[in-house]
């Protein structure tokens, strides 16, 4: 495996654990998906609409979720004020934060009239887009020796990324290597083969 310092290493299995656009130049032919922007915006308000540490979901879609950032981490408000933060899907468009901030007061039945728009960050690539026919698991094995995962070979999320990497530990591990430390799950054998 050749390094960017002009340094190379041996390795048994290469696992590329990059975003699409970096994958698909690290394995040239690798088919990946189109990408989605998404947008966060994120508001300061004088008391959390919401008490709870919950992911509200829009039904409606005019934003993805929302959610009062400081309930799940209380140290993200510097100054005592509840800090929301809200994604949809695409980039800046005018009128975005006004619309939101309707949509806002609707999901958390509040007037979010006096609250401070801080500041909306546009993440281009931010998801794979997942267009039907989908496959829900897309080969993790692309050469002899040579793995790709990520969100963008199962769903895009944070489980799909995770459920793809499992994958690729496993087909690259003949062995049986073993994970520990993942978030509730406990000691993970990783001996079978797909
Ligand atoms: C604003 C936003 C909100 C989201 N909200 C949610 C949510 O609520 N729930 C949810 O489940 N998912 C959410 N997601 C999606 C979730 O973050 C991704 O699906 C997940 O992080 C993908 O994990 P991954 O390991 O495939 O890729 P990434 O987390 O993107 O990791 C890829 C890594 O590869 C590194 N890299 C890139 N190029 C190279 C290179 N050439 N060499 C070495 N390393 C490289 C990058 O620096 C990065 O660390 C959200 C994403 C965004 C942007």
């Amino acid at each position: 495996m050749a390094l960017a310092d002009g340094t190379g290493l041996e390795a048994r299995a290469v696992v590329v654990a990059t975003g699409p656009a970096a994958a698909a130049q690290l394995l040239p032919g690798l088919e990946v998906p189109a990408t989605r922007t998404v947008s966060t915006l994120y508001h300061a308000a004088p008391v959390p609409p919401l008490a709870e540490p919950t992911l509200l979901v829009d039904a409606e879609r005019t934003i993805l979720n929302t959610a009062v950032l400081s309930q799940v981490m209380p140290g993200y408000s510097g100054d005592g004020r509840a800090l929301v933060s809200s994604s949809l899907l695409g980039g800046h468009r005018a009128g975005q934060e006004a619309a939101v901030r309707a949509r806002l007061a609707e999901l958390y039945e509040t007037d979010a009239g006096g609250w401070e728009h801080l500041a909306t960050y546009a993440v281009a690539g931010a998801l794979p887009a997942m267009v039907p026919p989908l496959s829900l698991s897309r080969p993790c094995r692309v050469a002899p020796g040579r793995y790709v995962c990520g969100d963008h070979r199962a769903t895009g999320s944070v489980q799909g990324a995770l459920a793809s990497g499992g994958r690729a530990a496993r087909r690259s591990s003949p062995g049986g290597a073993t994970i520990s430390g993942l978030p509730g799950a406990g000691r993970c054998a990783l001996g079978q083969r797909r």
